[in-house]
C-alpha cells in the first residue's frame, strides 16, 4: 500500500495513523506490564528559598523507562493513564514509592524536607481517594506532614463541594497544598479565596520570557503580589537562568524550581547534590 502510494499524500495519512496506532497499542500493553512489576521510577527536584539560599522541600516526578518504547514523557503516558484509568494503579505505585525513599532521605539525616506529589484530578475525585491515601501512609508509618501534594486548576475547577471537602480534609490531615501550572488554566480566580492552599506554582510558560518580555514581567509581578496577600507563598517554575531568579527575587518571589538548581534527579543523586550543597552553603537546609 505505502510503496505504490508513497508520493500520494492520502496514504501518508494512513501511514501516520498505522504508526500513531501501532504506537498507541504497544503504549497500552507495555503500561499494563509497568504496572504489574512496578516498573516507574520518581525523580526529585529542589526546591529553593531564593531569600535564604535554602532548599526546603522535593518535588517528586514519575519517570518511566521502556524496553521497546525507551523513555516515555510522563506528558504523554499520565494523560493515556487518565483516559484509561490505569492512573489508579500507577498513583498508588508513586505514592508508595515516594514514602519508601522518604525513608532513605530520613536515613541520610535530612529531617525535614518534604516531598511533593503531584495528584491527577482523575485519582483526587475518586470517591475513596482520601481512605487510600491514608491507608497508604499507615502502611509505610509514615505521616502527611512529610508531603505536599500539587493539584492542578483542572482539578479545583470541577464539583466545588466536593473538592473543597477533599482539600480541607487534606489540610487537616497535616497535608500542605499547592496550585501546579497557575495562569494556564481556565477557571475563575475566586478558588483561590475558598481553598485552602499553601503554595501558588507558577507556570513555567509565564517564567520563560520575564526576561525580555516586559508583560510577562508584569503578569508575574501581579500574580506574586495577589498570592502573598491571600497568605500563599509563591513557587516559580521552570528557572534556568540567575538573570531569572534576580528579577522573582526582587519581585519577593519565595521559592524557585528548575535546571538553573538542578533537573530532576533519583534519590541517591539528590541525597549527593544535597550533601553538596550543604557543604557550599553551611548547612542551608531545612
Ligand atoms: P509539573 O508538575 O508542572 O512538573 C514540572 C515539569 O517541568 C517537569 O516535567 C520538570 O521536569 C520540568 N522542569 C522543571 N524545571 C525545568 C526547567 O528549568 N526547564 C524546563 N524546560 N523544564 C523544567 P516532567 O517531569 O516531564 O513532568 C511533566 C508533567 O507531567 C508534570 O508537570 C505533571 O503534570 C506530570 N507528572 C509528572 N510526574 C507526575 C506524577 O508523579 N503524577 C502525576 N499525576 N503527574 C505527574
Ligand atoms: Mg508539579
Ligand atoms: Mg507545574
Ligand atoms: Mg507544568
Amino acid at each position: 500500500f505505502s510503496k505504490q502510494n508513497g508520493r500520494n499524500g492520502f496514504s501518508f495519512y494512513f501511514e501516520e495513523l498505522n504508526t500513531d496506532n501501532e504506537r498507541l497499542i504497544t503504549l497500552d500493553t507495555e503500561i499494563r506490564k509497568a504496572i504489574e512489576h512496578r516498573d516507574f521510577e520518581l525523580y526529585y527536584q529542589p526546591k529553593v528559598n531564593i531569600k535564604k539560599n535554602k532548599i526546603i522541600g522535593l518535588e517528586a516526578l514519575v519517570r518511566w523507562k521502556n524496553d521497546k518504547l525507551g523513555f516515555v514523557s510522563p506528558a504523554e503516558f499520565i494523560p493515556y493513564a487518565e483516559e484509561t484509568g490505569l492512573i489508579i494503579p500507577i498513583s498508588e505505585i508513586i505514592l508508595e514509592k515516594a514514602c519508601e525513599e522518604l525513608a532513605v532521605l530520613r536515613m541520610a539525616g535530612y529531617s525535614k524536607l518534604s516531598i511533593s506529589i503531584n495528584i491527577s484530578s482523575i485519582h483526587f475525585q475518586q470517591q475513596n481517594f482520601l481512605e487510600s491515601i491514608q491507608k497508604t501512609l499507615e502502611k509505610y508509618n509514615t505521616s502527611a506532614q512529610n508531603f505536599e501534594i500539587e493539584v492542578t486548576e483542572r482539578t479545583v475547577m470541577n464539583s466545588e463541594e466536593d473538592t473543597i471537602r477533599k482539600l480541607v480534609r487534606l489540610k487537616q490531615l497535616g497535608f500542605k497544598l499547592s496550585i501546579d501550572d497557575f495562569g494556564t488554566g481556565y477557571s475563575s480566580l475566586s478558588y483561590l479565596v475558598r481553598f485552602p492552599l499553601d503554595y501558588l506554582k507558577i507556570d513555567r510558560s509565564f517564567i520563560h520570557h520575564i526576561v525580555n518580555l516586559d508583560d510577562k514581567q508584569a503578569v508575574v509581578d501581579a500574580i506574586i503580589q495577589m498570592a502573598h496577600r491571600l497568605n500563599m507563598k509563591v513557587i516559580a517554575e521552570g528557572v534556568e537562568s540567575i538573570q531569572q531568579i534576580n528579577i522573582l527575587r526582587e519581585m519577593g518571589c519565595d521559592y524557585i524550581q528548575g535546571y538553573y538548581f538542578s533537573k530532576p534527579i533519583p534519590m541517591d543523586e539528590l541525597i549527593e547534590f544535597l550533601q553538596l550543597w550543604e557543604y557550599e552553603h553551611q548547612g542551608e537546609i531545612e
